[in-house]
């Protein structure tokens, strides 16, 4: 029996998860460390080692024919190096080296966690079958990645898709990564929430500020909660729209924190969608919400690591 296993590893800012994953995406072993993302560059390797060390103790490791990585951007997957936002001490942290020494020598594969998500979703999930996606992570950033006839396409730096950076508002605010009016700034959790506050949404008795505390006042009828969830969806559909002019779309899949909010969120997209992707080529496009939930980063780094042995 063919039991060719990859090992995978999903990095973020708060946790490191790994597993051992099966040619099915069936997740055999599972590790986890919380990332000490305010500690220097090996503390953090080191976190990685030990979820490593776990899955490499398992009698199934002898198995294991690649390591594939998604991590928390940026990312530079020719050069093998990462430099998560949320995770100051690393740098053009050169991860692919040093988990190709910890894995006994396998071969590594890294790509961004939105490219992850959208290789796992295209694999297992919502876009299976779709020869053309865009899957949008929508969280505390807004992430994305592209699936291009047939094959999921991270690009040569392996953040392609990354459609929280595409401005849908040319005069408005400035974004941290220096443009404006990006969707991200619009459309992310804290943004639902910050938009919410700032127009007199004030949160219930536990204090709860967060969008999805916003997601339950939006479906009970609080104008100001929907107001802000129907922007967020705007600059979505926009984004999604220019994506889907430029790359002839069938089907966008929609994960994240955020998309947990449901039908206050996907009412509207599916609404300003239409108004934003007009052409003719486009009426095919769907929305839908992801269904690989919190595994799809280490399916979607297994998927990665078996591309690259092909
Ligand atoms: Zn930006």
């Amino acid at each position: 029996m063919h039991t060719d296993l990859v090992a995978a590893l999903d990095i973020g800012g708060t946790k490191i998860a790994g597993a051992l994953v099966g040619g099915d995406g069936s997740l055999r072993v599972r590790a986890q460390r919380p990332t000490p993302a305010r500690e220097g560059a090996e503390a953090v390797m080191g976190a990685v080692d030990e979820v490593l060390g776990e899955l490499m103790a398992s009698p199934l490791w002898s198995a294991a024919r690649s390591v594939g990585i998604g991590s928390a951007g940026p990312v530079d997957a020719a050069a093998g190096t990462v430099s998560p936002v949320n995770v100051p001490g690393w740098r053009a942290f050169p991860l692919v080296e040093r988990v190709h020494k910890t894995a006994d020598g396998l071969p590594v594969a890294l790509v961004g966690d939105g490219v992850a998500m959208t290789a796992a979703e295209h694999w297992l999930g919502a876009a299976r079958g779709h020869d053309n996606a865009l899957c949008l992570v929508v969280s505390t950033g807004v992430g994305g990645g592209l699936v291009l006839d047939g094959t999921p396409r991270p690009g040569p730096s392996g953040n392609a898709g990354h459609i929280g950076h595409i401005s849908v508002d040319l005069d408005g605010e400035l974004c941290p990564c220096g443009a404006r009016g990006c969707v991200e700034g619009i459309a992310s959790g804290p943004n639902i929430a910050r938009r919410a506050l700032e127009n007199g949404w004030r949160p219930g008795p536990d204090g709860d500020v967060t969008a999805a505390a916003v997601a339950v006042a939006a479906r009970a009828g609080d104008p100001v909660a929907i107001a802000s969830y129907e922007r967020a969806a705007r600059a979505l559909a926009a984004g999604i729209a220019a994506t889907a002019t430029l790359a002839d779309l069938d089907i966008a899949v929609v994960g994240g924190g955020v998309a947990g909010a449901g039908d206050v969120l996907f009412d509207p997209l599916r609404r300003s969608l239409r108004e934003y992707a007009t052409l003719s080529y486009l009426r095919r496009l769907t929305v839908a919400p992801a269904v690989m939930g919190t595994d799809a980063g280490l399916v979607g780094a297994a998927a990665a690591a078996i591309a690259l042995r092909r």
